[in-house]
């Protein structure tokens, strides 16, 4: 596993960092009823199947992986208690760093602040954390976050030994992405990248002034929710005609392996097989600065260039246009919508659809309140694209 300084922090970490935010989940057997809506949102996650939860996140912690990543509303917030769970068997919590998240809209005072931390502690059976994140800030939350001193909040937690790093989660401009960089004196920051992200949010240059000030980069959405894990075919038809032949998933990890910047890639894998592939992948000897060459920087900003042309809706999945107040699963509409325009085949898009239809979570819902607008960090138009999708999926 190749292992990588953690900012200033004299840390090192795991370059692969486990994300628990999409975990395997127990679904129902074939032929159940849909799950009924939950208030105000859509229904919700099936529960985390705890038993292959545990066997991943202890294989990973048993092969080199010392990064794992969580927060307090992941898996509805089930995430932080299975961790727990699982790293304090056999030692493993003192060999790991834990990074979890406290979001802004659950803060709502000094006591509650303190009293989610507690409990995440508890949830993930530790005395500590090792970086504690103020989660999503972004354009809108930042004036709150700074006028109500939430960074000092945190440092005083770090006093007290509560924690060891604090940190923050980003996602929106790179102007409001430098205020906050330039705020505090942060541990950490966690951003969105990936090879089609290098001109939106942080972008490039973001990631340079991460790297100046010492603080260590965490990458999220290596490959945007999954999406770069296929090609579709006119970029495998790329990748093919390429000498060197590499998957897709390389592809995409290695376009951010390549930054000196990077400490952690944070992969959100479902499965054990994902993670032994990622596992492999991050062992490899030349995952390292400066792993790709001209040509294969060449080749990724020609996949992009067909990505873009591909991608009917840059929807990631974040979710934080959730909940809708009339219903609709917004992130899973689009994703449907752009898996049938990618693969060039709706069936199984318009299939779950159909379920989206009879738990009456379909664009139909969608009454233009546009409250939604305003929280998506990929200023997505989401009631005219969910027309669009409408009309693709409704077949
Ligand atoms: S505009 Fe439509 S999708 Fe967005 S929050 Fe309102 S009802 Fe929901
Ligand atoms: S529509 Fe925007 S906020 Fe909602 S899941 Fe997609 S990217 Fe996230």
């Amino acid at each position: 596993m190749q292992i990588r300084n953690y900012g200033k922090t004299g840390k090192k970490a795991s370059l692969f960092g486990m994300g628990c935010m999409r975990m395997p989940v127990v679904l129902p057997p074939p032929g159940s009823p849909p799950p009924a809506p939950g208030a105000g949102g859509p229904p919700p996650m099936p529960p985390v199947d705890k038993e292959k939860a545990f066997e991943m996140i202890r294989y990973a912690a048993d092969h080199g992986v010392t990064y794992f990543d969580t927060a307090f509303g992941y898996h509805g917030g089930e995430s932080e208690a299975i961790l727990g769970e699982a790293l304090a068997e056999g030692g493993r919590r003192e060999r790991v760093m834990i990074a979890t998240k406290q979001p802004f809209r659950e803060m709502k005072d000094k006591t509650t602040i303190r009293k989610n931390l507690e409990n995440t502690l508890k949830k993930l059976r530790t005395d500590y954390l090792d970086v504690y994140l103020i989660h999503g800030i972004g354009q809108d939350e930042w004036p709150g976050i700074k006028e109500r001193k939430i960074p000092e909040e945190f440092e005083q937690f770090k006093k007290e030994g509560l924690i060891r790093g604090v940190a923050f989660s980003f996602h929106g401009p790179l102007d409001t992405f430098k205020d906050v960089l330039g705020y505090y004196d942060w541990d950490m920051c966690q951003v969105q990248q990936n090879f089609l992200d290098v001109d939106r949010e942080v972008t490039e240059e973001g990631i340079r002034l991460a790297g100046q000030k010492g603080c260590a980069l965490v990458i999220m959405e290596g490959l945007r929710g999954g999406a770069l894990a296929r090609a579709p075919k006119p970029v495998q038809a790329l990748y093919d005609a390429f000498p060197v032949k590499r998957s897709p998933v390389e592809w995409g990890f290695r376009h951010l392996v390549n930054y000196p910047e990077v400490s952690v890639i944070l992969s959100g894998v479902s499965t054990l097989d994902q993670l032994k592939e990622d596992i492999e992948l991050f062992s490899k000897e030349d995952f390292t600065p400066g792993c790709l060459k001209d040509d294969e920087k060449a080749l990724i900003r020609e996949a992009k260039k067909v990505y873009d042309g591909l991608t009917k809706v840059p929807c990631t999945g974040c979710e934080y246009c959730l909940p809708c107040p009339s219903n609709v699963a917004i992130p899973r509409i689009f994703a449907g919508y752009n898996d049938g325009y990618r693969f060039d085949n709706y069936q199984q898009s318009r299939m779950f659809y159909g379920f989206m239809k009879m738990q009456k979570a379909d664009a139909s819902q969608c009454v233009e309140c546009n409250q939604c607008l305003e929280k998506c960090p990929q200023h997505i138009n989401i009631p005219e694209m969910l027309k669009e999708a409408a009309v693709a999926l409704a077949g």
